[in-house]
């Protein structure tokens, strides 16, 4: 709801109110009068309930000698007064008089047929409808139909507690505003008010303990005290014909569903399945050393001892595009970690250039290229398509396309682009190889992927040393264990993250 305040509409209401309270004020001072004599017939016809005085409406229709509508299955009664009607109903503070709800501070009472209203409180109301002013309880009617407050029900739901206040007419919402105090809900009304001593409440045991209001010059305060606290954002606030609604859920309720959102968050979240991706394969041997050596190879050796890795530290299952030389296609890849609903997608390369001193290791995510380098490392990396049989599979990646695929993945850019510095900083610590940074370029085997991706470029093939290191098994080892370790970080930081923020709910 909304909480502004609504100066301009309270002066408005404001102002037809004291109007109104004025030309009461003036009535009642002309008809000061004693107590009419049907009201003290009345009076004279009542029953104590409780010690309190209650009157038959069936004695009441005597007595004014008006017509009446009584419904003893609904236990409904009506009185014909003049031009309007009053409607009443067995233990309920609440007379319709015409289309105006008034709440009296106590219920009717039903006994042996017939509906009991309180003398003291109903009599004010049949005066003003009858248009006449009592004497001795004028004020009480004048603020009945002044009063647009009447009284609170408190309500137990089976998922939370049900404030309803009983009001005249409807509210902006503007006029409405609710804050917290500690155990204290305060719902302010501007514009509102209500009638001394005549402010009914009923609460059903629950999360409101008592409640107080107050009137001041501009508005109502209802000062609701709780047993614990609440807050403020689970607390709903809507306005019905002749009430306003408080609806604030169980507490139980909120923990069960939050609780169970947390655990579907966290299973949706857990990196819990992690593809790795070793390019080429087959036919395609990817990029060739001076030594004969052949990145699908080597790729293949670093993707099992870092599945070896996750496997063995991590509570996590680990899936392979391939784990033998076999050629399988970069949409065939994709395809396989959505399928297996893998939770990271790890592509591991070796780089090329054909300047043989250029070294060093990076890594890539999704994006528009942003350097020659990264533009030239992602189309030689594309240009294996040419070993697909079906090469329409591929539309060609144009920038717009690049773009377009890297919105499909917005939730996953963000991580993709923390994994890929976590990978970068890892396989600095861990190799001592140059570290050429994170990078982006449009890169087939990424598109498409419905998790956090990155292409790891370990070293160059293409670079005499590198291509040395790259067939040693201990550099093998160091680069299986950066790419562990950040994806450890990335797990813990990123499970974590999720944890918290749903919690903070
Ligand atoms: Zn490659």
């Amino acid at each position: 709801m909304s909480v502004r305040s609504g100066r301009g509409h309270f002066s408005q209401s404001l102002a037809c109110f004291f109007l109104l309270f004025f030309s009461l004020c003036t009535q009642s001072s002309l008809y000061s009068a004693e107590k009419s004599s049907w009201q003290r017939a009345i009076q004279s016809r009542a029953r104590s309930f409780d010690g309190q005085s209650f009157v038959g409406v069936h004695v009441i229709a005597d007595v004014l000698n008006i017509n009446i509508y009584y419904s003893n299955k609904v236990r409904k009664a009506v009185l014909y007064l003049g031009k309007t009607k009053a409607t009443v109903t067995a233990f309920n503070p609440f007379v319709l008089l015409g289309r105006q709800v008034l709440q009296m501070p106590v219920a009717t009472r039903y006994s042996n047929g017939d509906i009991f209203v309180p003398v003291k409180f109903f009599l004010p109301i049949l005066a003003y409808a009858l248009g006449e002013t009592s004497g001795s309880s004028g004020s009480s009617i004048d603020i009945a139909s002044a009063a647009n407050i009447f009284g609170v029900r408190v309500e137990q739901k089976a998922n939370g507690t049900l404030v309803r206040v009983s009001t005249s007419r409807k509210f902006a919402d503007s006029a409405l505003s609710i804050r917290f105090s500690r155990e204290w809900l305060y719902l302010d009304i501007l514009g509102g008010k209500i009638q001394p001593g005549a402010f009914a409440s009923t609460i059903e045991p629950g999360l409101v303990k008592r409640v107080e209001p107050v009137q001041s010059k501009e508005m109502v305060q209802l000062s609701f005290q709780l047993s614990h606290e609440v807050s403020v954002r689970d607390v709903q606030v809507t306005q019905q014909t002749n009430e306003i609604w408080l609806s604030i859920p169980a507490k139980e309720a909120i923990n069960t569903d939050l609780l169970k959102k947390l655990k579907d968050d966290q299973e949706k979240w857990k990196i819990d399945r992690i593809i790795i991706d070793p390019g080429h394969g087959g036919k395609d041997p990817g990029t060739i050393g001076k030594r004969g050596t052949y990145e699908k190879d080597v790729v293949l050796k670093v993707a099992k001892k870092l599945k070896k890795l996750l496997e063995k530290n991590l509570n996590v299952k680990v899936l392979m595009t391939r784990d033998s030389d076999k050629y399988v296609s970069l949409k065939e890849r994709t395809q396989f970690a959505n399928k297996n609903k893998g939770k990271l997608f790890i592509s591991i390369h070796a780089n090329w250039n054909r300047n043989s001193r250029v070294s060093g290791a990076a890594t890539y995510f999704l994006g528009l290229a942003k350097s020659d380098e990264a533009l030239e490392i992602a189309q030689r990396e594309n240009e294996v398509i040419k070993y697909d049989d079906n090469q329409s599979d591929y539309s060609r990646l144009t920038d717009e396309q690049i773009i377009l695929a890297t919105m499909a993945q917005n939730a996953y850019n963000k991580e993709s682009q923390d994994f890929a510095s976590y990978v970068q900083k890892e396989l600095n610590k861990q190799t001592g190889l140059r570290n050429r940074g994170v990078k982006q370029a449009g890169f087939y085997v990424l598109v498409g992927a419905s998790m956090p991706n990155v292409l790891v470029e370990t070293a160059f093939m293409s670079n005499k040393k590198e291509e040395k290191l790259l067939k040693q098994s201990s550099f093998q080892d160091k680069i299986a264990r950066a790419i562990y370790r950040s994806v450890k970080q990335f797990k813990e930081k990123y499970e974590w993250r999720v944890q918290t923020s749903a919690s903070g709910l």
